[in-house]
C-alpha cells in the first residue's frame, strides 16, 4: 500500500470566478505530511526499504525532510534529518513529531548536505528532495488520479523548485496519453531557475536565490525538468513574492486551506491568468500545499515583502 492518499480533485467557484476560468483543484495539500512530496518520496523510502535499507537521511529542512520523516515513521525505519542553523524551530518540530532524528549543522544548505552525505553507511538511503526518477515516478500518481476520474485538463498550473514535481507531473501526462496538454510552470522572481534555462535553451544554474518561497528556492532545476520543457509545451510564468503571498491569504479565505508561499505562486497565476492561459478553459491547479509558513508569518511577510 502507498504511503500517500488518493486526494480530492474539486471545481473551485471562487478560483473559475475571480479567473474566468474553469479552476479545478487537485489537493495535495491534504496529504498526511502536507505537501505533494509524500507521492515521490514515500515511493523512494518504501523501494529502498524493499532493497534492505534501514535508514532514511535527508538534509531538507522543509517539505521533503517532513516526508522522508513521515515515511520513515510509517515503515518502522529510522530517519535522520541534518538541516542548517538557518532553518525554523517550527520545522524542526515537524520532523521530530514524525520521530525522526534533528541534526543541525552548518550555516547553508550545502554544508548541511555534505555531513548528510558523510553519515550514509551501507544501510542508508539518501532521499534527495527533487533529483531521482522515483520521485518522479511517485509524483506521477497524481495525474493518474485524475484520468481516472475521468476529468481532462486543457491545461495544468504547477509550481517549480527543483523540478521534481514538474518532471513528475510531465511524466503522468504521457503515461496517461495526455502530451498535448500544456503545463503551465511557475516560480517567483527570486526563484526562477526555470525560466532561466528556458530563455537560454540551456540548463544553466542562478548564482544566488532570495525568495519568501523557500520551497522553490532551487538555483537549478534537475536536468530532466529542463529536458521536458524542451521535450513538450511548458509555459514558464514568473510571479512576485507579494503575488503568491497574496494568494495564500486568498485562498485561505477562499477554500479555508492554509499553504506555503510555494503553493501561493502556482495559486496566483490561478487568480489572475495570463494571456496565455486564458486560451484554455478548464485548467488544473496542483495544489501542492507545504506547511512550513504559519499564518501570521505569511501576514509578516505581507507587510514586507
Ligand atoms: C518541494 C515543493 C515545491 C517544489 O517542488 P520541486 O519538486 O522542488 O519543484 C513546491 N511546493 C511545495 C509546497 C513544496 O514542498
Amino acid at each position: 500500500m502507498s504511503l500517500h492518499i488518493e486526494t480530492p480533485l474539486l471545481a473551485s467557484r471562487p478560483l473559475s470566478l475571480a479567473s474566468g476560468l474553469d479552476i479545478w483543484l487537485k489537493l495535495d495539500a491534504l496529504q498526511p505530511s502536507g505537501s505533494f512530496k509524500l507521492r515521490g518520496i514515500g515511493l523512494a523510502c518504501e523501494t529502498y526499504a524493499s532493497q534492505g535499507k534501514r535508514r532514511f537521511v535527508s538534509s531538507s529542512g522543509g517539505n521533503a525532510g517532513i516526508a522522508v520523516a513521515y515515511a520513515g515513521r510509517s515503515l518502522g525505519l529510522a530517519v535522520t534529518v541534518v538541516v542548517p542553523e538557518t532553518t525554523t524551530e517550527r520545522a524542526k518540530q515537524l520532523i521530530r513529531q514524525e520521530q525522526a532524528e534533528v541534526i543541525v549543522h552548518g550555516k547553508a544548505w550545502h554544508e548541511a548536505n555534505a555531513l548528510a552525505l558523510s553519515l550514509l553507511g551501507d544501510d542508508d538511503a539518501y532521499i534527495h528532495p527533487f533529483d531521482d526518477p522515483l520521485l518522479w515516478q511517485g509524483h506521477a500518481s497524481m495525474i493518474d488520479e485524475v484520468a481516472i476520474s475521468g476529468f481532462k485538463p486543457d491545461a495544468v498550473v504547477v509550481a517549480v523548485g527543483g523540478g521534481g514535481l514538474l518532471s513528475g507531473v510531465c511524466e503522468g501526462l504521457a503515461r496517461n496519453g495526455w502530451n498535448q496538454v500544456p503545463v503551465f510552470a511557475v516560480e517567483t522572481a527570486g526563484a526562477a531557475s526555470l525560466a532561466a534555462a528556458m530563455a537560454q535553451k540551456a540548463w544553466v544554474a542562478l548564482d544566488s536565490v532570495q525568495t519568501v518561497a523557500t520551497s522553490l528556492a532551487a538555483k537549478q532545476v534537475c536536468k530532466r525538468a529542463f529536458e521536458w520543457s524542451q521535450e513538450r509545451v511548458v509555459y514558464s510564468h514568473v510571479v512576485s513574492d507579494q503575488d503568491a503571498l497574496d494568494a495564500c491569504e486568498r485562498f485561505l479565505s477562499d477554500q479555508r486551506i492554509l499553504v506555503e508561499p510555494a503553493c501561493g505562486a502556482a495559486l496566483a497565476l490561478a487568480y489572475a491568468p495570463s494571456e496565455t492561459l486564458k486560451r484554455y478553459s478548464r485548467v488544473l491547479v496542483v495544489v501542492c500545499g507545504g506547511v512550513t509558513a504559519t499564518i501570521d508569518q505569511i501576514r509578516q511577510w505581507r507587510t514586507t515583502a
